[in-house]
């Protein structure tokens, strides 16, 4: 099966978030942009990746088409991790993380999906078998910055069957808040995307820790002072990070400092299923932390969270990012209900995306 052809593809799909879009990203943030990957081959088989793309998909697409597609089109690519090991050493002038390991992880994504597909199963299947057919998922607000929304989109998400959420809040009064509209039965977890300093973390654990915070995720810059992290969890405040290391090699770091309390491997960004596969060995062998993969997304990223979800006992809950997109990519998308969501069985990563839907969203 030789590769014909690989195209990125950029998309833009507006959605609503019922706050003002201000906080996480560099500017408002109002539109999910990511950049599809699609691969095909002389055997007529398509296979679908994912690249991070918030805020830099035409970069990721740029990297893909100048740097990784050149590396593909013509060859026969039967061992996705082969090629992954490959193509790192090939590319390691342009940075070892960030861009580089984002386009490789839709690459790798894909390749996933070619494999599994001409083996005519799901990618869990190719992988040993699933375990399960649903996994749990929290809720994971965006930032309003607003005491009413916090309120009010805390207390929808637990109405609607969610165990657990996280809130994106950098303000103490507004994580409070969602602590009284949950009540005390709801798990909540604070992600606050690097935005203190070593010495106010400090000063708001003991309140973060009185409101039975689960875990405190990314709270200090940069997400890599893999030490400090290690510091801070001696004040008995669990720590969740991961989204924003590349390759298992950053988790191995990671780990042996001792930075977590949970693994955020992020499939559109870690390296692909390549890199996460890695991980979960040696976490199997070795870390036995609980994973919390950061999958903030809604296209091959999605369902390859999924895949893992089904083959990994030790990925305990999906992460679902509480917007509404304008629309899907794909004719049936699997939501959560209840607070879990039932993973797909078809072949490859689970589900096709529906063209029709990438033409009229494709900048
Ligand atoms: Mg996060």
């Amino acid at each position: 099966m030789k590769i014909t052809s690989v195209a990125p593809i950029v998309l833009s799909i507006p959605f609503e978030a019922g706050g003002s879009g201000e906080g996480i990203m560099p500017t408002k943030w109002e539109t999910l942009d990511f950049c599809l990957v699609r691969i095909d081959t002389d055997s007529g088989l398509t296979g679908w990746g994912e690249a991070f793309g918030y805020f830099c998909s035409r970069s990721v697409a740029a990297l893909i088409e100048r740097s990784l597609a050149p590396l593909l089109v013509g060859r026969d690519v039967p061992d996705p991790r082969k090629f992954s090991e490959e193509a790192q050493r090939k590319l390691v002038l342009q940075g070892r993380y960030g861009l580089t390991i984002f386009a490789l992880s839709g690459i790798d994504l894909a390749l996933w999906d070619l494999r599994a597909k001409a083996e005519g199963v799901a990618l869990a299947e190719l992988l040993g078998g699933r375990s399960r057919h649903s996994v749990p998922a929290y809720a994971s607000l965006v930032r309003y910055g607003d005491r009413d929304l916090v309120r009010a989109k805390s207390e929808q998400a637990a109405s609607e069957g969610y165990k657990e959420i996280k809130l994106h809040e950098i303000t103490i009064p507004e994580i409070r808040i969602c602590r009284e509209a949950i009540g005390p039965d709801t798990r909540m977890t604070v992600d606050v995307n690097c935005n203190w300093s070593l010495e106010f973390t400090r000063e708001v654990i003991p309140e973060l820790k009185d409101l039975d915070t689960r875990w405190l995720e990314e709270p200090i810059f940069p997400p890599e002072d893999f030490r400090t992290l290690a510091e801070l969890r001696k004040t008995g405040m669990a720590i969740a990070t991961g989204e924003n290391a590349c390759t298992a090699f950053q988790f191995e770091e990671m780990c042996r400092l001792g930075a977590t309390d949970f693994l955020q491997p992020s499939i559109t960004k870690v390296g692909g299923v390549s890199e996460f596969l890695k991980i979960t060995n040696r976490n199997r062998e070795e870390w036995k932390l609980p994973m919390m993969p950061h999958s903030p997304y809604f296209g091959p990223g999605y369902f390859t969270t999924l895949q893992m979800a089904a083959i990994e006992p030790s990925f305990e809950q999906f992460e679902y990012l509480y917007i509404e997109p304008e629309a899907w990519l794909y004719r049936e998308m699997p939501l959560p209900e209840n607070g879990m969501i039932s993973i797909p069985a078809g072949d490859g990563l689970g589900m096709e995306p529906d063209l029709d839907r990438i033409e009229r969203f494709a900048v």
